[in-house]
């Protein structure tokens, strides 16, 4: 079985002439798929009769994802959508609206990668639910165009991907790179490359590869951390990459892209976010020309809570004045469990969030990753 949605323009042109079809049919489809997103090969009622039956019999369809359950924030900005795939994975996908003055809102769809993910970062409820498996392109893009099709009904549209859901992107590198490509290509999705931005663990080589890309997308490197010590702490799986190391690939990425890099931080409460790490980050940084966008951490099962928002702002001055472009990211769909790091899709997710929330401690589940990490020591503040 192949999905239509799989396959670049090229792709497309190579199967209609193989097919002996006319040169405009690729057109034809892929106008059909980008424009008015049809569920089924049937709803292409542009092509002739023989031609439909034709590729379903050679096993094409179309479409990935059918949506389990919609949950929608209180202010109707962010809503989390729970999607089965074919195979009948479940990932999770989020919109994020945000209201512009006399116009469409902007719409920026939080894409999946992965079923889960493997990196395990202790803060993070997809890294604590483990690894399922990696996603196709094709369930990427099933993912923006379910909401396409859900934003059409009320006459917006997709303005911008982040590839910021369940999973690291760039251990799925293949299919993330075809999702990118079918996304920017104007005969594709057509969304422009500076409104796409791929969020990274902090894998070196791969975003070397990404930099030899001819793309331009945005690239986000989740640092968390101005030292090895605290950060092999908080993403175990960082390895022998130092931070060092993340800020040479930023700066390489920024050299062959031209495009700025952000360092993504989550303020934990009395793990890093003293004035004192401010500080050190702010040396690590400077002069970098990167970009830091400061998460207060979301509620998980990790046990790891969220600054004041006293801290928050010292943290960011901290930084300002040590020379360090930043910004303080602002808060989206907490209450629904939508929010960075909190997605994850184990059938008790609705009652362990609630417990979470009030920070009860959760019992370990089964078949998921048993024990958390040891609780990080507090730093002295
Ligand atoms: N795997 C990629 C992309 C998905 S995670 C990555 O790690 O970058 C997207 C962002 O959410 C990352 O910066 C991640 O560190 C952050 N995040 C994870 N758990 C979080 C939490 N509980 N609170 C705030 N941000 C969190
Ligand atoms: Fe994976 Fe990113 Fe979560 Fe780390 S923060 S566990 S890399 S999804």
């Amino acid at each position: 079985m192949t999905d239509l949605y799989r396959l670049l323009p090229p792709e497309m042109d190579e199967l209609m002439a193989t097919l002996g079809q006319p040169r405009y049919r690729a057109d034809q489809i892929l106008h059909a798929l980008y424009r008015e997103f049809p569920e089924s090969l049937d709803a292409l009622r542009q092509l002739p009769l023989a031609l439909r039956t034709k590729l379903a019999s050679d096993g094409y369809v179309l479409g990935a994802a059918s949506e389990v359950r919609r949950v929608t924030s209180d202010d109707g900005n962010t809503t989390k959508l729970l999607l089965r795939m074919a195979d009948g994975t479940l990932i999770e996908s989020v919109l994020m609206q945000y209201p512009e003055a006399g116009g469409h809102p902007r719409s920026t769809v939080c894409v999946s990668t992965q079923a889960g993910c493997a990196m395990g970062c202790v803060f993070c409820a997809t890294g604590q639910m483990g690894f399922e498996r990696n996603l196709k392109a094709e369930e990427v893009l099933a993912q923006v165009i379910h909401v396409a099709r859900m934003l059409r009904a009320r006459g917006e549209h997709v303005t911008n991907v982040v590839f910021m859901g369940m999973g690291e992107p760039l251990a799925n590198y293949a299919e993330t790179i075809r999702a990118v490509r079918l996304l920017v290509d104007p005969r594709g999705f057509g969304l422009g490359q500076r409104h796409i931005t791929i969020s990274t663990v902090g894998l070196v080589h791969a975003i070397d590869r990404l930099a030899g890309e001819d793309l331009q997308v945005g690239l986000a490197i989740s640092l968390h951390a101005p030292d090895d010590e605290l950060r092999q702490r908080l993403v175990p799986t960082a390895g022998p990459t130092s931070v060092g190391d993340l800020v040479s690939a930023a700066r390489r990425y920024f050299l062959a892209t031209r495009r700025r890099v952000t360092f993504e931080y989550a303020l934990i409460d009395g793990v890093s976010d003293s004035v004192e790490t401010a500080r050190r980050l702010a040396g690590l940084l400077r002069g970098s020309g990167t970009h830091v966008n400061l998460i207060p951490v979301n509620p998980t099962a990790g046990g790891f809570g969220r600054p004041s928002r006293h801290r928050v702002l010292e943290f960011e001055r901290v930084l300002r004045e040590g020379g360090v472009n930043c910004t303080v990211r602002v808060e989206k769909g907490s209450e629904i469990s939508a929010a960075c790091g909190q997605l994850r899709t184990d059938e008790a997710n609705d009652a362990i969030t609630e417990m979470e929330l009030m920070r009860v401690p959760v019992a370990p589940m089964r078949g998921r990753r048993q024990s958390l990490p040891s609780p990080i020591p507090s730093q002295t503040r």
